[in-house]
């Protein structure tokens, strides 16, 4: 994915007062109530820039479905927001293979993982966070191999029916190695030392990610802080989903709500 130029709103991010982190939101039409609260999160937010750290989508097999009519419906949602601030975005292991049309169509700009930003007063680094599940080995080879432009080129070339299979095949393995491995909560979270060391690296101070569905604030000491943003399932019961809004006091979270 290449990275777009700095647009002039993105030079103006020293005047910014909020802006607002959401991922794993995990749109599909089989989750019309999330889909209800990502459209209200889009039409009523106030702030000046949004962050989306992946897995916006459940899944994304090439840029030539996105005028189905709930992609279509959704990417118009973040080109009509985008219209009014900068949409960032920074590819979840979901959708990842969002190319620059789908982009172009959604107006959101796409941004490396991980991405160092200081907003707010505040030095962050923003990653979508798959990449920090060291534990977590086997996905980590997957994770080498689908990320290599070779393999995506492939992939991409393959008929849309192919794709939609291979797609579901691979959902069903990762479903049934969770099935297998009822300890995988428990080693396929985020790896603090690893995040530490992204942190020193870039001289940031918060790393805010999502990917793991466990939001929380871990502190990793020497000042630095991990900051995991949740997932979203307003269809489920209770339902679950809000976004994380900075702003020059603080953080804050905000409830995603579905309604229109
Ligand atoms: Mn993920």
């Amino acid at each position: 994915m290449n990275v777009p130029a700095a647009s002039p709103a993105w030079q103006n991010a020293a005047q910014w007062r909020s802006v607002e982190f959401a991922s794993d939101l995990h749109l599909c039409e089989e989750a019309p109530l999330t889909t209800l609260a990502f459209g209200h999160w889009l039409r009523h937010t106030r702030v000046d820039a949004l962050f989306i750290l992946g897995d916006l989508f459940e899944v994304w097999i090439g840029d030539d479905t996105r005028e189905r009519p709930f992609l279509a419906a959704c990417l118009a949602e973040l080109r009509a927001a985008s219209e009014q601030r900068p949409v960032f975005f920074i590819a979840g292991n979901r959708d990842f293979l969002i190319g620059t049309d789908a982009l172009a169509a959604a107006g959101m700009q796409a941004l490396p993982d991980p991405f160092p930003i200081t907003l707010l007063g505040q030095r962050l680094l923003l990653s979508h966070g798959d990449a920090l599940c060291l534990a977590d080995t086997e996905y980590q080879s997957f994770r080498q191999m689908v990320r290599a432009q070779a393999w995506q080129q492939a992939f991409l070339a393959k008929p849309l029916a192919e794709r939609e299979a291979i797609a579901r095949a691979i959902r069903s393995d990762s479903q049934g190695r969770k099935q297998a491995r009822p300890d995988l909560s428990d080693w396929a979270d985020a790896d603090n030392a690893e995040s530490r060391r992204w942190l020193q690296t870039q001289g940031a101070s918060t790393l805010v990610h999502g990917h793991t569905h466990r939001p929380a604030v871990h502190d990793l000491g020497d000042g630095l802080t991990r900051r995991v943003l949740p997932d979203w399932d307003l269809d489920a019961t209770p339902a679950r989903g809000h976004v994380t809004r900075l702003d020059s006091q603080d953080w804050h979270e905000v409830p995603a709500t579905a309604r229109p």
